[in-house]
């Protein structure tokens, strides 16, 4: 297993809707391994495929963070089907580091997608559970947590990254 550059915010990949996948193969499989070990390191609750540059349609979540067994959640496919509510919390994402703001989001979501065995399902989450799976298919579908916001918190936000990449501070 190897921990994966992420790539972060400006990057081209980042933007492009991923490719649904086909087959479960070895090398999905270990693309999937190393996206654990990615994820655990960084630390972070989710990671899309395409923040470490590779533009499959494969997302995992784990709230524990590798704390708790059974919490690790791989996404193959993964579509957000129905939601309910409306919550509003801070959010951060592994490709905008060090930087969170308040976005909202649905309270409730159901997600269906394929898990690495090949099995089918489905699985409602509830306030944080929801906001990952909404975070991580938004990446999926080319979408950032930034496009959420608007007017000045957007503003105040893209101008601190921009500063950040003029002094080579964002690569
Ligand atoms: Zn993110």
């Amino acid at each position: 297993m190897a921990v994966l550059p992420i790539v972060k915010y400006g990057s081209e990949v980042l933007r492009k809707p991923t490719e649904r996948i086909t087959e479960i193969d070895e090398a999905l499989q270990k693309l999937i391994d190393d996206m654990i070990e990615t994820m655990y390191a960084a630390p972070g609750v989710g990671l899309a495929a395409n923040q470490v540059g590779i533009s499959r349609r494969l997302m995992m979540i784990d709230l524990s963070v590798g704390k708790r067994s059974g919490e690790l959640h791989i996404c193959i496919n993964p579509e957000v089907v129905e939601v309910e509510g409306i919550q509003a919390e801070d959010e951060g994402c592994l490709s905008i580091p060090d930087f969170t703001e308040s976005v909202q989001r649905p309270l409730r979501a159901k997600l269906r997608y394929t898990d690495r065995n090949g099995t089918e399902r489905e699985m409602w989450g509830e306030g944080l559970m929801a906001r990952a799976m909404c975070h991580e298919t938004d990446h999926l579908n080319g979408t950032l947590y930034v496009d959420h916001l608007r007017g000045f918190k957007r503003d105040r936000l893209l101008k601190k990254i921009q500063k950040l990449a003029k002094s080579g501070m964002w690569v």
